[in-house]
C-alpha cells in the first residue's frame, strides 16, 4: 500500500485533480530526504507544462490583523463564483516551533470543507531558497491540481511579508484601523509593495474609524511612487465578520490583473520572479558546495580565530578564502 509514486503517478493523479495525490506531492518537496528531493525536482519539471494558470494572491498583514478570518471569507466568496482555492502558507516560524500558521484547520471552518478548496498546513522554514522556495513549488502543484486561485498566506512578521511579493501575482496588505503605523509593525517598505490594502474589521463601533483609515491610507499611497505598469494601489475596507467590502476586494484583483495583462506586465513579472529564484537558488547552492570543501573548512576555522582575536582584518580574511585556487 505504501509503495513509492512514480512521477507519471503524481502527474497522472494531479491531473484528475486527486487532493490525495497533491497533499502526498507536497510532502515530497518539504522532504529533507535526498532521494525525496530529486524526485521532487523531476516531478517539478515534469509538471511546469501543467503550471501558471492560476492568479496567485499573497495576503499580509500583523497577526490578529484578521488574516485567517479573511481568507475564510474571501475564500468562500470565490468559490461560491465558481473558483477553485488552494491556500498555502510562508511560515517563518515553522521550522522553530515545528508548528504551522495554518496547522490549525478550525480557523477557516467551512472553506477548510468546501470541495473546491484546500488548505495545506506548510511548514516551510528554512529550506534552501529562502522561505518562500517550498512555498512557491507547492503553488505550482495546485496550479496543476487544477487551483485556479492560490492565496499564500503569511504571518506579518520577519521576512516572510516582503518574501511573498516574489512568488505573488497581487500583493494585499491588511492593515487594522486606529492602530498606527507603527503598532503594526508594518514598515513603508510593505507599503510600497501592496498593490491594494483592505483595513480590517469594518464593523460595529469600528466601522467609521475603518472609513477614516482608508482616506488616510489611500492619501499616504497617493506619495508614494508610481508602480511600474501605473497601477496605482487601491484601498478597501471589509468585514470578514458581515461579508462586507469582500466582494469589493475580489473586483480589485480582477481589475489589477487585467490592468496587468493589457500592459503586458502580467507575463513579465513572472518571468522575473523565476529568474529571481533561480539565481538566488544557485547563489545558496555555489555557497553550500563552496563551503563544503575539506580544504576551506579548515582554513576557514583558522580564520575565524584570527578575525576574532584581532589579527587579521575580516576583508583580508575573505580574500584569503577566495583567493584559495
Ligand atoms: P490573524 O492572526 O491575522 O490570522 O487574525 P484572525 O483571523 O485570527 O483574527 C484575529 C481576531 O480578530 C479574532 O478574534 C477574530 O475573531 C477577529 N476578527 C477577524 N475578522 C474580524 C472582523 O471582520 N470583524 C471583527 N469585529 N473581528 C474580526
Amino acid at each position: 500500500m505504501n509503495r513509492l509514486l512514480s512521477i507519471q503517478d503524481y502527474v497522472t493523479g494531479l491531473q484528475t485533480g486527486d487532493i490525495a495525490i497533491l497533499s502526498k506531492a507536497i510532502t515530497l518537496i518539504e522532504s529533507h530526504n535526498f532521494q525525496h528531493q530529486l524526485l521532487a525536482q523531476q516531478l517539478i519539471d515534469a509538471l511546469l507544462p501543467l503550471t501558471g494558470n492560476s492568479v496567485r494572491i499573497g495576503i499580509t498583514g500583523v497577526p490578529g490583523v484578521g488574516k485567517s478570518t479573511f481568507i475564510e471569507s474571501f475564500g468562500m466568496h470565490l468559490v461560491t463564483k465558481g473558483k477553485k482555492v488552494a491556500v498555502v502558507a510562508i511560515d517563518p516560524s515553522s521550522s522553530i516551533s515545528k508548528g504551522s500558521i495554518l496547522g490549525d484547520k478550525t480557523r477557516m471552518e467551512k472553506l477548510s470543507v468546501h470541495p473546491n478548496a484546500f488548505i495545506r498546513p506548510s511548514a516551510s522554514g528554512g529550506s534552501l531558497g529562502g522561505l518562500t522556495y517550498k512555498t512557491r513549488e507547492t503553488t505550482l502543484l495546485c496550479e496543476a491540481a487544477g487551483f485556479d486561485t492560490i492565496i499564500i498566506e503569511t504571518v506579518g512578521v520577519g521576512q516572510s511579508e516582503t518574501e511573498v511579493s516574489t512568488i505573488s501575482d497581487f500583493f494585499l496588505l491588511l492593515m487594522l484601523a486606529g492602530a498606527g503605523d507603527e503598532l503594526q509593525g508594518i514598515k513603508r517598505g510593505i507599503m510600497e509593495m501592496a498593490d491594494g490594502i483592505a483595513i480590517t474589521k469594518a464593523d460595529g463601533t469600528n466601522a467609521t474609524k475603518a472609513k477614516s483609515a482608508r482616506a488616510e491610507f489611500a492619501n499616504a499611497l497617493h506619495f508614494l511612487p508610481p508602480t511600474n505598469s501605473g497601477w496605482i494601489p487601491e484601498v478597501k475596507t471589509c468585514s470578514s465578520y458581515e461579508n462586507t467590502g469582500i466582494k469589493e476586494i475580489q473586483e480589485m484583483i480582477e481589475k489589477f490583473i487585467q490592468h496587468q495583462i493589457a500592459k503586458g506586465f502580467f507575463e513579465s513579472k513572472r518571468k522575473e520572479q523565476n529568474l529571481y529564484a533561480f539565481r538566488r537558488l544557485l547563489d545558496e547552492q555555489l555557497k553550500i558546495n563552496f563551503l563544503a570543501q575539506p580544504k576551506i573548512k579548515t582554513q576557514l576555522l583558522e580564520l575565524e580565530k584570527q578575525v576574532v582575536d584581532g589579527l587579521i582584518s575580516p576583508y583580508s580574511a575573505v580574500s584569503k578564502v577566495i583567493s584559495k585556487p
